[in-house]
């Protein structure tokens, strides 16, 4: 994202449109639908996985969902600068840590027109400026839709699908994706990075489904 875009995105959160909670005529999201949005500072170990900790700043309710939709799937990218205003307030990284985005394939950033982790990767460093974003991470294919498949199944159908492209030995790791929900794409993201020597990793999403 380059400057004259993110300024364009600032700016259409400024002027009225219409809110994409309730449709009136208002800002990207209304007051009364922004009430709704919970924020929390959400927090769990990474206990079983590859990652250390896992953080995330907002619950995954009926409103979250609408907007999360409206993000991924109908090129709505200035929710990114919204989404990254919540995303600032997780703070307590270890210092000089870097920032990487969940890579999409190439197939999927065609239908999308963007890869939602990288744009709020970018906004999460252009709000904690001591942070370095490095895309670091390519997704060679993707797997069957994860939805589809059972849990059992889901956790190891993603091996070889992502590819590191950039040194993170001996660094410490800012992970960062939309919303997790088994955990199994960050999952493997993270044994890519701890093979190829990053000493933490702290994956921050938007919700925890
Ligand atoms: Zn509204």
């Amino acid at each position: 994202m380059n400057w004259s875009r993110f300024v364009h995105i600032v700016e259409s959160l400024i002027f009225p449109e219409f809110c994409l909670g309730c449709g009136v005529k208002d800002k990207i999201l209304c007051m009364k639908c922004v009430a709704k949005l919970e924020f929390i500072n959400g927090y769990e170990k990474g206990k079983g996985f590859y990652f250390d900790d896992l953080r995330w700043c907002l619950k995954y309710n009926a409103i979250f969902k609408k907007l999360i939709i409206h993000f991924k799937y109908k090129r709505c990218e200035k929710l990114s600068v919204f989404f990254g205003n919540y995303l600032k307030e997780i703070y307590g990284f270890k210092k000089n840590s870097i920032v990487i985005p969940v890579p999409i394939s190439r197939k999927r950033l065609c239908e999308r027109g963007f890869n939602q982790a990288k744009l709020l990767a970018l906004c999460f460093c252009t709000f904690n400026s001591g942070l370095k974003f490095c895309d670091y991470l390519v997704r060679k294919f993707d797997r069957p839709k994860q939805s589809l498949l059972r849990r059992s199944l889901r956790l190891n159908n993603l091996e070889g699908s992502i590819e590191i492209n950039g040194n993170v030995n001996g660094k410490n790791i800012i992970l960062i994706d939309d919303v997790a929900t088994t955990c199994s794409t960050l999952n493997e993201c993270s044994r890519i990075l701890k093979e190829a020597g990053a000493k933490n990793i702290c994956c921050v999403v938007l919700a925890r489904a």
